[in-house]
């Protein structure tokens, strides 16, 4: 059974939810009390909870930081009668808590916005409330002989042209194949990795194993292979120099090779990251910003750098959905990318309505789970022989 329960001071807007709940196929039940809230949370095991952001001697966000401390996994849904922007960076608060969230309700709101809300998929059978994440923690001499053993392997994820919907490329996302952990993402590693001063060794291992694959497979296809660098790699002075030996060796032309580097690395130190990139740019390689938009950077030092194409941040572009403010920045960036002449890509695109709309905007290139998921040197081979002509 779904249960919808309200904490908002006003009685009609409880009602109202209440009854459109009800109508909806819910129980539903709604307070104005703190205390009262957080124990029905506890008891009644909501799938839903509404939450008024602003009410007298209550703060919103700290209901927020409540609930995430108790692991609830209900869908929070905030309203606010301070404006979508306030409700919609409510949202994102409870998002960077973990809180499972499917929108949010500006007031006035009507009936249809609340019932399209309660329409998202809920998985009914889920417990009310989830053990704390696993901390992911790893020692610095796992991964020094991780790297030993060369347990860090390349992963794909395909990139494709919006207008014609083929694949055009792939990226090579590092992947640790844990003799007892089974495989895990860069998120298990790549902090420590990055503190022990080992990033380099790891990025260079996929980029070498990456290359050999690439060359041997689709040498003389139209594709072209994405690498990222970790920020540390912009001091040291031979990478070019590797990189390119390293593409000669694999057969694959510099230019089908395309750089990552992040923004907040990449504006970090814009004298060695001028240099550093001008450098790959004068070997033939193609660049690229990634994360683009979260790492607030100069316009001027971005237009000054040699890059060839401008990453636009996942998360906005995964928010696009939801969040017309998303939206808007995902616009603004293509069209800096369109006037700066630079290739916009945009990463993070989960479904066929964002894929239409980036199209709209003009955006080159897509990438996100909606065309695929990252994938091991075998399967993305697979893929590509099955993969539809176009999306
Ligand atoms: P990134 O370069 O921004 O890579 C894209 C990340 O987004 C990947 O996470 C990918 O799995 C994920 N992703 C792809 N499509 C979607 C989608 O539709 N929705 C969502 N929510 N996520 C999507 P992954 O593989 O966990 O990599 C995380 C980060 O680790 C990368 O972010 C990159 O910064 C870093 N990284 C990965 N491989 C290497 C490497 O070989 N060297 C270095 N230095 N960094 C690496
Ligand atoms: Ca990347
Ligand atoms: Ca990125």
């Amino acid at each position: 059974m779904r249960r919808l329960l309200t904490i908002d001071d006003d009685p009609a807007i409880c009602r109202t939810i209440d009854l459109v709940a009800r109508t909806a196929g819910f129980e539903a039940c709604s307070t104005d009390d703190t205390a009262e809230f957080f124990r029905l949370v506890r008891l009644w095991r909501p799938t839903h909870l509404v939450l008024d952001l602003v009410m007298p001697g209550l703060d919103g966000l700290d209901v927020l930081y409540r609930l995430a401390e108790m692991g609830t996994t209900a869908e929070v849904i905030v309203t606010s009668g301070h404006g979508l922007r306030v409700a919609e960076a409510a949202q994102r608060v409870a998002k960077e808590l973990n809180l499972s969230s499917p929108g949010v309700l500006p007031k006035p709101f009507t009936p249809q916005q609340l019932r399209s809300l309660l329409q998202s998929p809920h998985d009914e059978a889920a417990p009310a409330i989830r053990p704390r994440r696993e901390t992911k923690k790893v020692a610095r001499h796992e991964i020094v002989s991780a790297v030993e053993e060369r347990e860090f392997v390349a992963y794909f994820q395909p990139k494709i042209d919006c207008n014609s919907g083929e694949v055009t490329g792939l990226e090579a996302l590092a992947r640790w194949q844990h003799p007892q952990k089974g495989i895990l993402t860069p998120e298990h590693f790549i902090p420590q990795a990055e503190k022990s001063n080992l990033i380099n060794q790891i990025s260079n291992q996929i980029a070498e194993s990456a290359l050999l694959w690439f060359g041997q497979h689709y040498r003389d296809s139209h594709l072209e292979i994405a690498l990222n660098l970790s920020g540390r790699a912009i001091t040291l002075p031979n990478l070019a120099d590797t990189l390119a030996e390293l593409c000669d060796r694999a057969g694959v032309a510099p230019h089908r090779v395309v750089l990552e580097v992040t923004e907040t690395y990449a504006m970090a130190d814009p004298a060695a990251a001028l240099a550093l990139l001008t450098r790959f740019r004068m070997r033939g390689f193609q660049l690229s910003i990634d994360d683009f938009g979260i790492g607030y950077s100069s316009l001027t030092q971005l237009a000054q750098l040699p890059f060839s194409e401008l990453k636009v941040d996942r998360s906005f572009v995964a928010a696009a959905r939801e969040s017309q403010e998303s939206r808007k920045i995902v616009a603004a960036l293509i069209g800096l990318a369109r006037s700066l002449g630079l290739r916009a890509t945009a990463e993070g695109v989960e479904d066929e309505w964002t894929l239409k709309l980036l199209r709209e905007l003009g955006c080159h290139s897509a990438q996100g789970y909606f065309i695929a998921q990252p994938m091991c040197a075998c399967e993305i081979s697979s893929w590509l022989k099955k993969a539809p002509k176009a999306f």
